[in-house]
């Protein structure tokens, strides 16, 4: 386990360089990432290369026992490169040229900016070829970011066209899946088809998700040029990516099949406030929420099933939010053992000093800009002491797996039939309960094979294929249990309504069908009850109820709210072969979401603890267990067994983290002390 730093040598003076590599050194530091946006630097007019200065850079590193990871210089193409070749530039929905000033200004599909990409990039890795500092490389950076990913121009518009055709070969195929009697939209040809530009009312949804999924696809085929282009010159590099938290547009798990390594951008207090749905408390500003944050480091852990990185970890307050509270004593270190909990090999903050000039001059660093240590450097040089002790540390397997998927996210963004559903908020409602019973998630696509898992947890399947209804019918089968939430099994590949009702293909798995659908707003009580009146409990829902049929199945809750739905069926359970089968049809509250979770850990044998409160959180790894407090509470573990502690004790203090020799979740109890 290693901790490392991003740093942007050409923004200083170079005699400056020694002291800062001496001091990241110093602090533990074994990785540094360099080169991210040095285009301009490196190239200052076509052909003229200036790469002494990196040279000097990644030596100096070497000198100092750090590995470099460069990245390609390709998210900020140059100013004289886009008055070359105007044509590189993106376009938005209405024709509006995304101009030079910012950062991702280039479109995926250009043919230019590939030829430029394949120039600089084979002129880079050449250069590094045989420099034994260099470990490895990050291609571009945050792809996407900035909603980039969906592009507009001529270049997307001939490129879409190619991409539909060689899906659907003839246009009638197309205009049989999609669908295109309805408001008169049938096609003549592949030429008609545009990029979904403004219309008065909305687009066609197949049309939207085709969009949708040739806009990443063009990301991943972009992606691919830099990863062939760097194992062609050295194959014992690894390639890798940074992705971000929460991220709405690009298929993460298409990309991560050409990448060796996948690592991803955490920046907790930010993510909670700009990609959540609640308003934060004060502890989620001063450290995220560690379910949200731990989502992302599950998905990207799960893309390729093996250790990831957090390529950049937020060092101190940041510049890009709403609001830039500072965060809590010691919650840079605190994330950086939360995600080492959750599988990470290492964890790089971002940046090493804050900088003098342009648009990041508000987002701190572990050095001030004077030089001297801000708060996340003593946090850091802790996290390194304390992790770099473990030294190589085991792949986290989980039990539970929770099916996501892309499709269903950009289907229910395009068709949300409800102001608040948000996909990646109704996972989190489930994740979040599954979690705080202290147990391990694979975040996984739906066609990963399940027969691993003892649990599987499937909220909003809304494209269902009969295939992977017959493959979800034999896990159960097998003695799987599953729970499946709301909306799901909706429509076909194509973003169309199955004839069959709503689960459609799951309905036997399930036994019973969903007879009617409804949004609510927040302002209404919207509660169940169990069906057994053993527990006479009213529990929360929101923004969404499914009034279910069962038929072979056993009514597990029932809506229970004086109005035309009380009484009506919410859930049910129904044995198949040797596992369960759970339908939850609405989007359940904190409460709701674990009393379903309990059950179902306990039929698939999962051990776990008491229920946690917020904010507290445990992962096991290496036959360690991490305790993490993402709260300004103090608690105290209650277990039966005495245990040595390899950081901390029994009493975990505000945004503190302590790790204990052994595996203590099953039956894990806590209390709070104040
Ligand atoms: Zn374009």
């Amino acid at each position: 386990m290693s901790i490392g730093v991003c740093y942007f040598p050409e923004h200083w003076p170079q005699e400056r360089w020694e002291n800062d590599f001496e001091q990241m050194a110093a602090a533990g530091l074994e990785y540094v990432r360099m080169g991210e946006f040095s285009w301009s630097t490196l190239e200052s007019e076509r052909n003229e290369f200036e790469f002494d200065w990196l040279d000097d850079a990644v030596e100096l590193a070497g000198e100092y026992d750090m590995q470099t990871v460069l990245c390609t210089p390709t998210a900020t193409p140059p100013k004289w490169l886009v008055d070359d070749r105007p044509e590189i530039l993106q376009e938005d929905p209405d024709g509006t040229v995304r101009e030079f000033g910012s950062r991702r200004h280039y479109c995926f599909n250009s043919t230019a900016y590939r030829e430029e990409t394949e120039r600089i990039v084979t002129t880079l890795v050449d250069r590094y070829a045989d420099t034994p500092h260099v470990v490895g490389w990050q291609t571009d950076n945050e792809f996407g970011c900035h909603r980039t990913v969906r592009c507009y121009c001529d270049n997307c518009a001939v490129a879409f066209r190619e991409w539909l055709e060689n899906k659907y070969d003839t246009i009638e195929t197309l205009n049989d899946a999609w669908g295109t009697t309805f408001w008169s939209q049938r096609y003549t040809s592949f030429q008609e088809i545009d990029p979904p530009g403004p219309t008065p009312a909305e687009h066609h949804p197949s049309r939207l998700l085709e969009y949708a999924r040739f806009s990443s696809d063009s990301v991943v085929s972009y992606n691919r040029l830099h990863a062939e282009l760097i194992r062609d010159v050295n194959p014992d590099w690894f390639v890798t990516h940074n992705f971000m938290g929460r991220f709405p547009t690009l298929d993460a798990y298409a990309v991560s099949e050409d990448l060796d390594l996948v690592s991803w951008d955490s920046y907790p207090t930010g993510f909670v406030q700009d990609r959540y749905q609640a308003d934060p408390t004060r502890d989620q500003l001063r450290a995220g929420d560690p379910d949200q944050v731990g989502m992302d480091h599950d998905l990207y852990r799960g893309a390729l099933d093996r250790p990831f990185w957090v390529m950049e970890q937020q060092p101190g307050d940041v510049n890009w939010p709403p609001l830039c509270p500072q965060p809590g004593e010691g919650a840079m270190r605190l994330w950086a053992h939360h995600a080492t909990a959750h599988g990470a090999d290492a964890v790089l903050y971002f940046r090493w000093r804050r900088c003098l000039e342009g648009q990041e001059q508000y987002h701190a660093g572990l050095r001030k800009q004077d030089g001297s240590p801000d708060r996340g450097y003593h946090d850091t040089m802790q996290a390194a002491a304390e992790l770099n002790e473990l030294g190589d540390v085991d792949h986290v397997g989980a039990p539970v797996a929770l099916l996501f998927d892309y499709d269903n996210l950009w289907a229910l963004s395009e068709q949300p039939h409800a102001p608040t559903f948000d996909y990646w908020s109704l996972l989190g409602s489930f994740y979040g309960a599954v979690r705080a019973y202290g147990v391990q998630v694979d975040v996984v696509h739906p066609t990963t094979d399940l027969g691993e898992y003892d649990a599987v947890v499937a909220p909003a399947l809304h494209l269902v294929t009969n295939e992977l209804a017959d493959r979800l019918t034999a896990y159960v089968e097998a003695g799987g249990e599953l729970l499946l939430g709301p909306r799901t099994g909706v429509k076909d590949e194509h973003n169309r309504l199955r004839p069959a009702p709503q689960p459609g293909p799951l309905a036997e798995l399930i036994g019973a069908t969903v007879d009617q659908h409804e949004s609510l707003p927040s302002h209404i009580d919207t509660t169940v009850q169990r069906v057994t009146k053993q527990d006479t409990k009213q529990y929360a829902f929101r923004t969404w109820a499914e009034w279910l049929a069962a038929e072979d199945a056993r009514p597990l809750l029932a809506y229970d709210m004086d109005d035309v739905e009380s009484g009506r069926t919410a859930a049910v359970q129904n044995a198949v072969g040797n596992g369960t089968a759970v339908y939850c049809g609405v989007w359940p509250e904190s409460d709701l979401a674990a009393s379903l979770i309990r059950p179902l850990l306990e039929r698939a044998g999962v051990p776990h603890s008491e229920l946690l409160p917020d904010g507290l959180r445990v992962g096991e790894r290496n036959g360690h267990t991490w305790v993490m407090n993402f709260s300004s509470n103090r608690y105290r573990l209650i277990s039966d067994a005495d245990r040595s502690w390899l950081v901390g004790g029994p009493t975990v203090d505000a945004f503190d983290v302590a790790i204990a020799d052994g595996a203590i979740v099953d039956g894990l109890a806590v209390t709070r002390l104040g």
